[in-house]
């Protein structure tokens, strides 16, 4: 079995994600999937150690997911939410108020994490514009993180990072500060909600920072800015794409630290992998401050797809393995595995120090490395795993059966094997 017919016409007009189209290798044609493994078209299986950008927590083809969203194709594929509403909206949404901590109530959906970050912007902007008439068009966020490519969340994200770098002089300059890790730290980001006045709010991806390199921070971090945010009244937006739906090991990051958030944004597991969906939940404070006789009081957002019937289908039956299957219990176990197997890499030469937190493990190394040819040395040993900068990181599927999350592991230690011999 050789390549199919049609990849030298993608290649010839698909532009890929994040590549440098001329120099990176050759994407592999994926023909299928099934729970942890995706077949390319040359016939071999690999055994998938980031679930399709940590979104396929159920694996893949899941019959419910698949029969959920079959049934809502054949009765209703979608219908706009402008004058309109379907029960697999409403039905989500109530869940999610529930499932979420404290007072966060109100959802709106979209269709990318982005765009869900840029609509909790939105709402935090036009929360100071109707409740004390205020204009507060900045953001506080931190070092280390990722809210999305598009221009808003882009200016949120850490500047050191290629991307912020090159779109710099078309960005609003936001806040990006350390982490308040330390005395110094928490008091610094004190300082500067006291000085600025025009601050909306505070963005954080709590607990796991993701996309710029799986960085860990403790759930007391969390708590140091939830009371410095209320002792100045500023909002603070938990970014839980990555974080959301057990990634951590809770339902939520916000329930390990015990924080609740003004305004939450969910996406990627959110439907299991199986269709595009994010959202945005707001605490009814928040909420309160759009409820109003006062048209110009309105939330002024409304993708086309909002609320995707076949999305939400997706993203309830999911909900519902979450209520029928321990996947926490599962993730924990992968946690105490992924512990087991990586953290005694952290004394091999050319590792700086390991992590895990849920079912993320990461081995970080000292020097920057080769980050496409180490891709395609692991297609090699039969695993997907895709290296961030200077971390090799796992991000299996929940139920990922215990062999291959050895073989994955397995694979990780003698990648760091290989990359030494490779420098020497
Ligand atoms: C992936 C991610 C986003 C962006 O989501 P897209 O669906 O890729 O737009 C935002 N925030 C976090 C924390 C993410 O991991």
């Amino acid at each position: 079995m050789g390549e199919p017919a049609w990849l030298d016409a993608a290649l010839e007009h698909l532009w890929f994600p994040y590549a440098q189209m001329k120099t990176a290798p050759r994407p592999r044609a994926a023909v299928a999937t099934q729970g942890c493994r995706i077949r390319l078209a040359d016939g071999r299986e690999l055994i998938d150690g980031v679930g399709s950008w940590w979104t396929a927590v159920h694996g893949y083809n899941h019959p419910s997911l698949l029969s959920a969203v079959r049934d809502q194709l054949e009765v209703m594929p979608h219908v706009m939410l402008g004058g309109l509403v379907h029960e697999q909206a409403g039905r989500l949404a109530a869940r999610l108020a529930s499932l979420t901590p404290g007072e966060l109530t109100r959802v709106f959906f979209t269709e990318s994490g982005s765009v869900a970050v840029e609509v909790a912007m939105k709402i935090a902007v036009q929360y100071w514009r109707n409740t004390t008439g205020q204009v507060r068009p900045k953001f506080v966020s931190f070092r280390g993180g990722y809210h999305g490519d598009t221009f808003a969340t882009m200016s949120v994200c850490d500047p050191e990072e290629g991307m912020h770098a090159l779109f710099a002089s078309a960005l609003v300059r936001q806040h990006v500060v350390d982490l308040p890790e330390t005395p110094n730290q928490a008091a610094a980001l004190e300082n500067l909600l006291s000085k600025e006045q025009d601050i909306a709010g505070v963005i954080i991806e709590p607990l796991l920072q993701g996309a710029s390199g799986m960085r860990m921070h403790d759930p007391a971090t969390l708590r140091t800015i939830r009371d410095i945010c209320d002792a100045h009244g500023v909002l603070l937006i938990f970014d839980e794409i990555f974080t959301g739906f057990g990634r951590v090991g809770t339902m939520f990051a916000a329930d390990a630290a015990g924080v609740t958030p003004d305004i939450m944004t969910l996406g990627k597991a959110l439907t299991g992998g199986v269709a595009p969906l994010a959202a945005t939940i707001a605490s009814r404070g928040v909420y309160d401050a759009f409820h109003s006789d006062d048209a110009s009081r309105a939330l002024m957002h409304g993708p086309t797809y909002t609320g995707h019937a076949l999305g939400c289908a997706a993203a309830n039956a999911s909900l519902d393995l979450f209520e029928t299957q321990d996947r926490i219990g599962q993730v924990r176990s992968i946690q105490e595995r992924l512990r087991a197997a990586l953290e005694p890499l952290s004394d091999m030469p050319g590792v700086a120090n390991v992590r895990v937190i849920g079912a993320v493990g990461a081995v970080e190394m000292v020097n920057e490395f080769d980050v496409e040819r180490l891709r395609a040395w692991f297609i090699e040993q039969g695993v997907f795993v895709r290296p961030l900068g200077k971390v090799v990181y796992l991000a299996p599927a929940y139920t990922i059966a215990e062999p291959d999350l050895r073989k994955l592991t397995d694979a990780v230690a003698a990648s760091i094997k290989w990359m030494s011999n490779q420098t020497h």
